[in-house]
């Protein structure tokens, strides 16, 4: 008998409530009552992302909201800062370069951290930079940004600070307003707990600035053309309805929850995921560990694109591999959106099962013990 658990950063794992919502009969969205339900679940986004800036929907994958965020702030030849240390810094990068726009990569290694003073000193090397665009977690090498200080950093210049949200909103501490960054992109598959198919921009008033002098083209994605449609609670294009009903309760979940104890609960359980492969003897890879997605070195010795398989195929827990580079060098959990104490214990064990059949011998129940005793114990304040 099989059951099976996603730990993976992204699709994860949508609670019965919110499938539920989605199953609600689909209505047409040019009535009163989609304007009504449009309406409401703006107010609660803007909460889910800590600001009072509009937040735009497109029926779209994470990286459709990226693209609208180059398309809207910018114009050919203009010249940006792209934050790069892993695949999701870079595809800022390779985004600009579509669209031929002048993208400066700050970088640091796989793994590493950029630093605000980077930002700074790279910001004052290309003075009439447009844009910063950056990464609230790297998921491909699982380290957060520090983008509280680099909203420091680029609030003393023209730039706007734009954050990649995809994988880290609602799992990392993440105050938009209160920092002062610029624009925030979001998915919907990962810790908002819905599936696949919805994009989201915030997008704050020096960003609609920025939006209004933009001459790169653009139709689908207009920023101005969805918020004015905003304005009237509805969106420009036919908007995937039932994903908006899966939304407003999947909000209605985490505002229930609180936001700051979201983030707490996220910090807890990868908190206890990085004290179990630490006590059996394995290296976290990222030097600034996030809360969304832990990424672990594969012990020496060991087949490393055979861990997430088996875990997968014969215990039925799906985790990541590492991705380009890092293929079979890593492996990453992510106790994101709907997870708890006992989906964190369930993975650690199908991991001390994958790595004894792999023949790198781990106690049973050493991690799992770890994971147990670094939950009931606080959570160190760095992280
Ligand atoms: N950015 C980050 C940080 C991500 O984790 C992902 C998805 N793994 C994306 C962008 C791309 O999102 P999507 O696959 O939804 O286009």
């Amino acid at each position: 008998m099989k059951k099976s658990l996603v730990l993976a950063p992204g699709p994860t794992q949508v609670p019965p409530e919110v499938l539920a919502a989605t199953a609600k009969p689909t209505i047409h969205h040019r009535t009163p009552q989609f304007e009504t339900l449009f309406g409401e679940v703006s107010c609660k986004l803007c909460d889910v992302f800590q600001t009072k800036s509009p937040v735009v929907i497109f029926s779209a994958s994470g990286t459709g909201a990226m693209e609208s965020a180059v398309v809207n702030l910018l114009s050919a030849g203009d010249t940006v800062l792209t934050v790069e240390a892993g695949k999701f810094g870079e595809r800022w990068g390779e985004l600009c370069k579509a669209f031929g726009v002048n993208s400066v990569a700050v970088k640091a290694e796989y793994g590493e951290v950029v630093t605000a003073a980077q930002v700074e000193a790279a910001l004052r090397a290309n003075p009439g930079a447009k844009a910063v665009f950056a990464t609230l977690c790297e998921t491909s090498t699982g380290v957060l940004s520090p983008i509280e200080e680099f909203a420091k950093v680029v609030a003393k210049s023209e730039a706007v600070l734009v954050v990649d949200g995809v994988s880290g909103l609602a799992a990392d501490v993440l105050r938009t307003d209160a920092w002062g960054v610029d624009v925030v992109i979001a998915g919907s598959q990962k810790a908002l707990m819905m599936p696949p198919g919805l994009a989201f921009a915030a997008i704050s008033e020096k960003a609609q600035g920025l939006m209004a002098r933009s001459k790169l083209p653009k139709y689908y994605w207009s920023w101005p053309k969805a918020i004015k449609n905003l304005r009237d609670n509805t969106t420009a294009y036919t908007p995937a309805v039932n994903m908006i009903y899966g939304l407003a309760a999947a909000c209605d979940m985490l505002l229930a929850e609180g936001m700051e104890s979201v983030w707490a609960r996220h910090a807890r359980l990868a908190h206890a995921m990085r004290a179990a492969a630490q006590a059996i003897g394995l290296e976290i890879f990222a030097k600034a560990p996030s809360n969304t997605v832990t990424s672990i070195r594969v012990p020496a010795g060991v087949d490393g694109g055979k861990i997430p398989k088996i875990m997968r195929d014969k215990h039925g827990v799906t985790i990541a591999g590492g991705q380009g580079t890092m293929k079979g060098n890593i492996f990453r959990f992510a106790a994101l959106g709907w997870c708890n104490d006992f989906d964190v214990t369930t993975a650690l064990t199908a991991l001390e099962y994958t790595l004894n059949e792999l023949g790198h011998a781990v106690e049973p129940g050493k991690a799992v013990s770890a994971a147990i005793a670094a939950m009931q114990s606080p959570v160190p304040a760095a992280v």
